[in-house]
């Protein structure tokens, strides 16, 4: 089936038995306009005071040290060296706090931002707080050995002598260069994700030695200061947060509601469906589109955590996934038996109806990407006539879940196009080659005058043209929903 005119959709094909269960929240009529508008403004809102808060802690901090005294430190030329470079200490430390807020997985970012947002900006910050901890390090050296009228180097070798909270702060600065070097993109690539993902957790021991020299050096954060006070409560709060929401909040979850796997049934090949059971799972509150990280207890696979994301909306009883093997934890999925059971975390992210701006959608899949998908048109809330379903795949047995989605857009009474066919070559268009060559855009799918909020999720580089073809199309860029496969 090729159908790249955009005014012939796929036939229905609804075979009784592909009609959906009910879902948890039925389809209703939808909000009226104003309040998905009224919605999205409120989401733009809480965005801005997220960006302010964390902004606003890196100036606090600076701010308390130059009112405690540091500001008096600029009047020499050493002291000017030196006090830049706690400046540059605290900046860094401050930013190190937000960065472990940002991946916490804290419910209010979730909720406001997303988690791919959340660790996009988590890592963006990487770079930075290495260039400021490395200008800290230097700055204090060439302040110091200014201050004493020796030479950088006999300064380290006696920074160095002079006890234990020094030693433990160089090697903390070597664990961050090291983390920091192992997420670069190109190193990140080549490592297994475990592999990674056990360096990364050295950012925890790199911070836990850091801090004996914050307090105990230079008299910086000495009892009764408004610093001591304010560094005191920032740690503890984040170290609170990272602990209940990385580890307390999903023991707690697996433990109350006991997933197991139920069926696992194939779709494609290399690709499954695993329906799953559990108790009392509507107090999850999970809604089509979202995510869970789940480790599946066997032997094999218990130590690893893959996010999937639900296939269908979550209900009281019943949650679902459907995966596609692309290496060694997920080939091991395709034939994981029944009974399984599974610990879980989340559900994370706002691929979801939180994110509507319009009462119209646009609804496009690739690959595995189809998996959020069909989930979002069973669980989504329109009217029939206001949903677009594209699925785009290079031939149409890569068309996952194919069946179950055009059976949902008949019962929903949503449009479906299926455009399957090589990309043009040197043409960038996450269209087939015979739709460019006949003009079509992702205009050309949509019934006129529809500006809808568009879901996308597929491959990276494939989710980026849809986005920019949306753009071209007069989308607004803050109705542009993308689910991107990677952490
Ligand atoms: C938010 C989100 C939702 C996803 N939803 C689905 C889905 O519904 N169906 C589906 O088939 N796949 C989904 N994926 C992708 C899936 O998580 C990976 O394909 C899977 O974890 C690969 O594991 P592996 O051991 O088989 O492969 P590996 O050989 O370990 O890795 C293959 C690829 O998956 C990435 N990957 C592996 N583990 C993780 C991890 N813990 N976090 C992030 N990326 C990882 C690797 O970077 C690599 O690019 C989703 C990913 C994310 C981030």
């Amino acid at each position: 089936m090729t159908l790249h005119d955009p005014s012939t959709q796929v036939p229905p094909v609804t075979p009784r038995r592909l009609l959906p269960p009910a879902p948890v929240v039925p389809p209703t009529l939808g909000l009226p306009l104003s309040a998905y508008r009224q919605r999205a403004r409120r989401r733009l809102q809480a965005t801005d005071a997220l960006t302010v808060v964390l902004a606003a802690s890196v100036a606090v901090a600076v701010a308390l040290y130059l009112s405690d005294g540091g500001a008096s430190g600029f009047g020499t030329p050493s002291g000017f060296l030196t006090s830049l470079g706690v400046v540059a200490g605290l900046a860094a430390m401050d930013l190190v706090l937000v960065m472990f807020l940002l991946s916490a997985r804290v419910p209010a970012i979730d909720r406001t931002i997303g988690q791919d947002k959340a660790l996009a900006l988590h890592g963006a910050l990487g770079k930075p707080i290495l260039y400021l901890l490395a200008a800290h390090g230097a700055l204090l050296l060439l302040g110091y050995a200014a201050t004493e009228g020796i030479s950088p180097i006999t300064e380290a070798f006696s920074l160095w002598a002079s006890g234990r909270n020094l030693q433990w702060a160089v090697v903390s600065l070597g664990l961050f260069t090291l983390v920091a070097v192992t997420s670069l993109v190109a190193v990140k690539r080549r490592l297994d994700q475990e592999v990674w993902h056990a360096i990364h957790l050295l950012t925890y021991a790199a911070v836990a030695l850091s801090i004996p020299h914050q307090f105990s050096l230079s008299g910086l954060f000495s009892p009764g200061t408004l610093q001591r006070w304010y560094w005191l409560t920032l740690m503890i709060l984040t170290g609170a947060a990272v602990l209940a929401y990385r580890v307390l909040v999903p023991l707690t979850r697996s433990l109350r509601h006991q997933v197991r796997i139920t069926r696992v049934t194939g779709v494609a090949p290399g690709v499954v469906t695993i329906d799953m059971t559990g108790r009392d799972l509507e107090r999850l509150h999970a809604q089509a589109g979202q995510f869970f990280i789940w480790r599946f207890l066997t032997p094999e696979l218990w130590w690893q955590p893959h996010p999937f994301s639900v296939s269908a909306p979550p209900t009281r009883t019943s949650l679902r996934i459907t995966v596609r093997n692309l290496g060694a934890g997920t080939a091991r999925l395709m034939d994981i038996r029944p009974g399984t059971r599974v610990a879980i975390e989340g559900p994370y992210g706002i691929f979801t109806e939180a994110a509507r701006t319009s009462r119209h959608v646009l609804l496009v899949g690739s690959g595995i990407g189809n998996a959020p998908i069909r989930g979002l048109l069973e669980g989504l809330t329109f009217l029939p006539g206001d949903a677009t379903v594209i699925l785009r795949a290079s031939s149409p047995a890569e068309v996952y879940l194919l069946d179950e989605i055009s059976a949902l857009c008949e019962y929903r009474g949503a449009r479906l196009f299926v455009l399957t066919g090589r990309r043009a070559t040197g043409h960038s268009s996450w269209l087939p080659a015979t739709a460019v060559g006949a003009g079509y855009t992702l205009a050309s799918y949509l019934p006129a005058g529809q500006v809808p909020d568009v879901y996308v999720c597929g491959p990276l580089p494939w989710t980026d043209l849809v986005r920019q073809d949306a753009l071209d199309a007069g989308i607004p860029a803050g109705s542009i929903h993308a689910e991107k496969f990677a952490l």
